[in-house]
């Protein structure tokens, strides 16, 4: 990936709890750590992203994302990350509403808009979902990333964009290519469209 000119790597963490489906944890990052000196984007998709927070920053993530369906004091989570030293995002599924978000996603530094129900790779995009980044850019104004996360390839990137998005997560549509390479160049160009 980095050969290919990615300079973020975004980890999907499963509990099987939060999410039906399990990934990975603090060993795996750290063993990626070894090998990578991308920015590590980790998306916790856990119930309790408090309690193992300073396990992935102590592993190697350089950035954190929880969900705003799992945390009842999200403002003191986001205060609670920087102060482990890792920026801090706030993610919310396809059926939230931005209200739900919109008094700590200004505290964060970036915002992460899930376009599929999080759990599995290789949903169908919902385009209703992301055009919550509209609203939310209006929130947060230019400077916090709004990402977009789920069902992405070369079409439905453009939507992605043209709705204010400026981080991308793209996971079926690179690895299931023979080129991976390619793949990605294909989803840059789509985007600069
Ligand atoms: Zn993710």
């Amino acid at each position: 990936m980095e050969s290919a000119g990615v300079k973020i790597v975004h980890l999907d963490v499963m509990d099987g709890h939060f999410v039906p489906n399990i990934t990975f944890g603090p060993p795996v990052v750290a063993k990626l750590r070894k090998c990578s000196k991308a920015v590590f984007d980790t998306h916790l998709m856990i119930s309790d992203p408090k309690k193992y927070a300073e396990d992935f920053v102590k592993a190697g993530s350089d950035h954190i994302t929880f969900h705003i369906e799992a945390v009842d004091e999200p403002e003191r989570l986001v205060e609670y990350l920087h102060q482990l030293g890792v920026t801090a995002g706030v993610s919310l599924n396809p059926e939230t509403p931005v209200e739900a978000i919109a008094d700590v996603a200004p505290l964060c530094d970036m915002v992460l808009v899930m376009t599929v129900h999080p759990g599995f790779g290789g949903q169908k995009y919902i385009d209703s979902a992301a055009k919550k980044c509209t609203r939310i850019r209006e929130i947060v104004g230019p400077d916090i990333r709004v990402e977009i996360d789920g069902g992405i390839n070369t079409e439905t990137i453009k939507s992605a964009v043209s709705y204010g998005a400026d981080t991308i997560v793209a996971g079926h549509a690179i690895f299931s290519a023979a080129d991976r390479a390619g793949a990605i160049d294909a989803l840059l160009a789509a985007a600069q469209q």
